[in-house]
């Protein structure tokens, strides 16, 4: 196989979505698998509805998830006199030509056609026009089309594919003020930066066969094309914010790991066998886009949390703790971090809930669960206050001896384990679940401990 080069090619209009990012992905494990080139384009030629801060995050997101690409990011609005050369080109070869007709022409002639149940298309009118042009119009610029035949391409996800040519009018490819048209710019950049295989949202489908016109007017080798179907929601709707999709920094601020966004978004659409979880390595190892799905996908937030929590339990507590300084989460002292994250990192899904149990954890509780403690009796608040008395007459400090101390309490005074442990727990932590109490004990140490039971047995 000659070199594979692929390239994502966003139009900066919004916030990166998650839709984006794996269309990008794709196309970044196809080519780096392969030993081949991966270019970002930004396709901000609609100079009124893009924004810079789009395209920054669409950077920001790529080096967060730790995608690389090759050469200098192209920007399309640089290239302006570039797509012009192709244009006057394509003019000097009588392959496209100027289209006087005003917007008003154009409007009379689709009513009519549809007023005599034809499909509104353009009627060719100046595909041929010698005369003197009208005054006063500035022309579009039209392509050649096939008058007739067929396009036809193999879509490496959805097979063959044929458009009559009489379903392809001379579409414009230069507008009245001289801008050229997306389909025109994307098949020109894709041209010139040797692309063979565009992996793309099937949303894009139609554009395809006129991006065959224009590749066959210019000479252009024709790359392969994969169009993927979207995501949608678990109700087969187009996904939405509401089904907790977003922009893809959102989920870096929600304490997603890019390792599970990468796994996540890979098998959404991609599947090798009914393997799962996916190392970056892996996915690069296993990857062909010949495997993609051709059925639409389905966004599976429960999924998302359960590959995220299996990336969190497999980070090492050294990296976790520089990952959760964005959440500013206090960290103990480091002797007992480690028992810690461990404790929490079967309980965590994201880095945000895990820097939260944290808190919760090593900040005295500022409110008590009414309902548990509620259920506390006279008995229980005097078992507490003996618990407390005893252990300040100790010097207990590995977990073992908080171990130790607290089953001999429970054993000495012949009490049940969870009808002592469930008052502990709420003079400890404020409310029931979480972690276990020798483990919390031993994290916030003896003297806090005995603040905390003193503090709750007052109230
Ligand atoms: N700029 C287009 C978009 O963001 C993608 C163009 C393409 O992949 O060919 O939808």
């Amino acid at each position: 196989m000659s070199e594979i080069i692929t390239r994502f090619a966003p139009s900066p209009t919004g916030y990166l979505h998650i839709g984006g990012l794996r269309t990008a992905l794709f196309n970044y494990l196809f080519a780096r698998s392969n030993k081949g080139k991966f270019f970002l384009r930004i396709e901000d030629t609609d100079l009124a509805r893009n924004s810079k801060e789009a395209a920054d995050e669409i950077i920001d997101a790529f080096k967060w998830v730790g995608m690389d690409f090759d050469g200098e990011i192209l920007y399309q609005s640089k290239r302006f006199d570039l797509y012009q050369t192709y244009i006057n080109k394509l003019i000097a070869q009588d392959k496209a030509y100027y289209c006087y007709m005003s917007k008003e022409e154009l409007d009379t002639l689709r009513e009519n056609q549809r007023i005599n149940g034809q499909t509104p298309r353009y009627d060719n009118r100046y595909r041929d026009f010698k005369g003197t042009p009208p005054t006063g119009i500035s022309p579009v610029v039209r392509i050649k089309a096939p008058l007739s035949g067929a396009i036809e391409f193999h879509d490496g996800v959805k097979g063959n594919i044929k458009v009559e040519a009489k379903e392809i009018d001379d579409f414009i490819i230069a507008r009245s003020d001289g801008v050229p048209t997306y389909n025109f710019v994307v098949s020109i950049d894709d041209a010139l930066s040797g692309i063979t295989d565009v992996i793309r949202g099937d949303d894009h489908l139609s554009n395809t066969p006129k991006q065959i016109v224009i590749y066959n007017a210019l000479d252009f080798k024709i790359p392969r094309f994969y169009h993927v179907p979207m995501i949608l929601n678990p109700q087969g709707h187009k996904l939405s914010k509401r089904d907790g999709a977003m922009g893809v920094m959102e989920y870096k601020k929600e304490g997603y790991l890019p390792e599970a966004i990468l796994n996540f978004l890979a098998r959404l659409g991609w599947s090798y066998g009914d393997k799962e979880i996916f190392s970056l390595q892996e996915m690069l190892a296993y990857f062909n886009p010949n495997d993609l799905n051709s059925s639409p996908s389905s966004y599976n937030q429960e999924k998302f949390l359960w590959l995220n929590a299996h990336y969190i339990k497999q980070t090492p507590n050294e990296i976790l703790q520089k990952l959760l300084e964005d959440f500013q989460c206090p960290t103990p002292e480091s002797s007992k971090r480690d028992v810690l994250y461990e404790a929490i990192k079967e309980r965590s899904h994201t880095l945000k809930e895990f820097s939260q149990m944290i808190q919760d954890i090593l900040i005295s509780p500022l409110f008590y669960d009414e309902k548990s403690q509620e259920k506390i009796d006279k008995q229980a608040y005097d078992m507490l206050n003996l618990f407390k008395t005893t252990l300040k007459t100790l010097s207990l400090n590995t977990e073992e001896e908080f171990h130790n101390y607290v089953h001999s309490f429970i054993q000495d005074h012949s009490l049940k384990t969870g009808k002592f442990m469930q008052p502990l727990r709420i003079a400890l932590l404020g409310k029931p679940g979480g972690i276990g109490l020798v483990e919390t004990m031993y994290i916030i140490g003896q003297e806090e401990s005995i603040k905390r039971i003193e503090k709750f047995c007052l109230t």
